[in-house]
């Protein structure tokens, strides 16, 4: 066994306005040499995204095309839009010996979940692997945020909403739960999750 530390494969899943994002960033500015998974998606930027950034953004006709390609590690439909994980970018920052972040939703983290525990034991996916479903304090806080920030309309916000009912359901096939109440502590429990992972190679 080589004595480098094994990458963190952290995936972060929760119902939307839970304040995934925001976690996401924090946790990035903790940790520079971390790599985001841009994820492809076929929904429209909303203000202030960038293609490369926060997505790329692509019509459904590529998105179909790559993932014929093989070229998602999963891809799920989510709110009507359909988002994928590109396999290339996190499997060559994980050869750099470099962690992964990944911000997708909990049929998303069932997927990658299931490839980690199907690889070979000594695959960088599978030692590396931890996840974390972050829970808003309540729904109606929910609805708050998601109205607060102001990117989606009502109707939307109400499907989003339903939404959640049924993600925080799946909540306790994570390694991990955080509750997003006061950011401080929740960063601070992520931050504690990444540092043990990071220490013992994985989650588990
Ligand atoms: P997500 O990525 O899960 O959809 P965001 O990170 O965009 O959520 O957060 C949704 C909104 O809630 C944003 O306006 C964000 O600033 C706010 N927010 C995030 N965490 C908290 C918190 N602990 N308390 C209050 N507001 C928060
Ligand atoms: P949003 O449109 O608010 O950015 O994201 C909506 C949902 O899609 C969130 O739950 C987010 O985590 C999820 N998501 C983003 N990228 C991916 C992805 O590549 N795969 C999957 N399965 N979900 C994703």
């Amino acid at each position: 066994m080589s004595g480098l530390p094994i990458p963190v494969v952290l995936v972060i899943s929760a119902p939307s306005g839970a304040g995934k994002t925001t976690l996401c960033e924090r946790l990035l500015a903790d940790v520079p040499t971390m790599s985001y998974s841009i994820s492809c998606t076929t929904r429209p930027p909303r203000p202030g995204e960038r293609d490369g950034r926060d997505y790329w953004f692509l019509d459904p006709e590529e998105f179909e095309r790559r993932r014929t390609a093989g070229e998602f590690l999963e891809d799920a439909l989510v709110h009507g839009h359909r988002y994928g994980t590109l396999r290339a970018p996190a499997e060559a920052a994980l050869a750099e010996g470099r962690d992964v972040l990944m911000d997708i939703d909990v049929q998303g983290a069932a997927r990658v979940r299931a490839a980690a525990l199907a690889a070979p034991p000594d695959h960088p996916l599978r030692r590396g692997y931890v996840d974390v479903f972050v829970l808003p304090p309540s729904l109606d806080e929910l609805r708050r945020r998601l109205t607060r920030r102001g990117t989606d309309a009502p109707e939307v916000v109400e499907r989003r909403l339903e939404r959640a009912r049924a993600e925080m359901d799946r909540a306790g096939e994570f390694m991990y739960r955080i509750v997003n109440d006061v950011l401080e502590r929740a960063h601070a429990e992520l931050r504690a999750i990444y540092e043990t992972a990071r220490r013992r190679g994985g989650g588990r």
